[in-house]
Order: structure tokens, then C-alpha cells, then sequence
């Protein structure tokens, strides 16, 4: 899942470690890209229950 626009798609992932978004140009290391979308998922579920 691109970090920048949301898109999502096997293309952009053109090898294991490298994320190369085919809809908006985005690029970053997958590693980087798969730490903001964990990080992301983590916010949503705070703000979905507040403590
Ligand atoms: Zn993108």
C-alpha cells in the first residue's frame, strides 16, 4: 500500500525490498512503507477506542 496516495497493488512491489508506487511515482524502501502502514493501522485503532 503506498504510503503517499493509497494505492495498492502487487506492481508496486517490483522486487522484496524496493516499494515503487505505479500510480503517483512514490518511492521508499518496503521496509519503510510497511512500518508507516503498521503505523497507521495502530492510529486508526486508538482513535476507534479511546482509552
Ligand atoms: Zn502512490
Amino acid at each position: 500500500t503506498c504510503p503517499e496516495c493509497g494505492y495498492t497493488a502487487k506492481e508496486n512491489r517490483p522486487t522484496q525490498e524496493k516499494f515503487h508506487c505505479v500510480a503517483c511515482g512514490r518511492t521508499a524502501h518496503a521496509d519503510t512503507v510497511g512500518a508507516i502502514n503498521v503505523l497507521r493501522a495502530g492510529l486508526v485503532r486508538r482513535n476507534a477506542n479511546p482509552a
